[in-house]
């Protein structure tokens, strides 16, 4: 039988219509973006970003700086944005041109407006099972899981990937959620092994078709975050065909990308009620 599809943009309209009614709620919202260079599919990114946040009553400041741009120049930026009352959070897009460092950038970001969940504060509260300011993409990937009532606690969840905004953060939500957790990654030895044995299936690397239809345990429930621009169009990591024998599974687009956006909207909210002092602190859950 087919995999049930896992509709992210059906669940990502919902919550946009939420984060809406709470940007009414709280008054005037600010979200800067920064993006160093001009990378396509950044470029992409940013856009809908902004189209996102524009329909929720958010006021996104665009800030874009040349491919040449250091590190030190980029550090002002972030100070300047991090002093400024009326910007509630900050998304530098990554990846950033070589001669800067990614980790010092995320550093100098105030923590409280860290949308992307990036900052070490924000990534210790997330080892330490106080999950604060968290990536978007593993925060939609969790809200898909509940919202099908796919079981989390004690099933053997496998991560492929291990990146910082997806592949760990992930990890550590599924691990918090009672999942046992594998995380594969390029060194891994003979990724099939794993994958077969994966009730819930991440797949995280931007290779299409890293995971053949053939690694998928049937009755798996796959989530594909792979965003691949092929001649056949935008597809995942997965192969489609892994429907065939999955009990769900995102689509690809359609599937996690659009709660990606959701997610850093909420975000930007998270962070805006905890500036105001409406939220104690910024838990994800609390
Ligand atoms: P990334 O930083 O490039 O990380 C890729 C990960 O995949 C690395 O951990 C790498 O291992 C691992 N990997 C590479 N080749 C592998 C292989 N053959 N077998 C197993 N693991 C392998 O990527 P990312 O930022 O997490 O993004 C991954 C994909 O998701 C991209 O297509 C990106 O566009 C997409 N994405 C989509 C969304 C969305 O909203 N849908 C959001 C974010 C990202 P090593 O660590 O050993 O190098």
């Amino acid at each position: 039988m087919a995999a049930t599809a896992l509709d992210g943009a059906a669940l990502a309209a919902k919550i946009r219509a939420g984060v809406r009614d709470e940007v009414a709620e709280l008054g005037e919202i600010g979200l800067a973006t920064v993006l160093v260079g001009d990378d396509p599919a950044s470029q992409i990114y940013i856009r809908l970003k902004h189209r996102a946040a524009d329909e929720a009553g958010i006021r996104a400041v665009d800030r874009r700086l040349p491919e040449e741009t250091t590190e030190e120049e980029l550090l002002e930026v972030v100070q300047e944005l991090n002093a400024d009352d009326s910007i509630d959070g900050i998304l530098v897009q990554t990846p950033l041109p070589p001669q800067i460092e990614e980790a010092r950038v995320m550093r100098a970001l105030d923590p409280t407006k860290d949308v992307d969940g990036l900052h070490p504060f924000n990534a210790g509260q997330l080892f330490f099972g106080e999950p604060t300011m968290v990536p978007a993409t593993p925060l939609g990937i969790m809200l898909l899981l509940q919202e099908h009532k796919i079981p989390v606690a004690g099933a053997c969840a496998v991560v492929v990937g291990r990146s910082l905004i997806v592949g760990r953060p992930v990890a550590m939500l599924l691990l918090h959620e009672n999942a046992t957790v594998t995380i594969c990654h390029s060194r891994t030895v003979d990724l099939a092994r794993q994958t077969l044995e994966a009730d819930i299936l991440v797949v995280a690397v931007g290779q299409a078709g890293v995971v053949s239809a053939d690694m998928v345990k049937a009755g798996a429930a796959v989530l594909d975050v792979g965003m691949n621009r092929t001649e056949a169009g935008l597809v995942g990591d997965v192969d489609p065909g892994a429907a065939e024998h999955a009990a769900f599974m995102t689509p690809v687009p359609g599937g996690v990308g659009p709660m990606t956006i959701a997610m850093l909207l909420g975000n930007a909210v998270r962070a805006a009620r905890y500036r105001r002092g409406v939220l104690a602190f910024p838990h994800v859950r609390r």
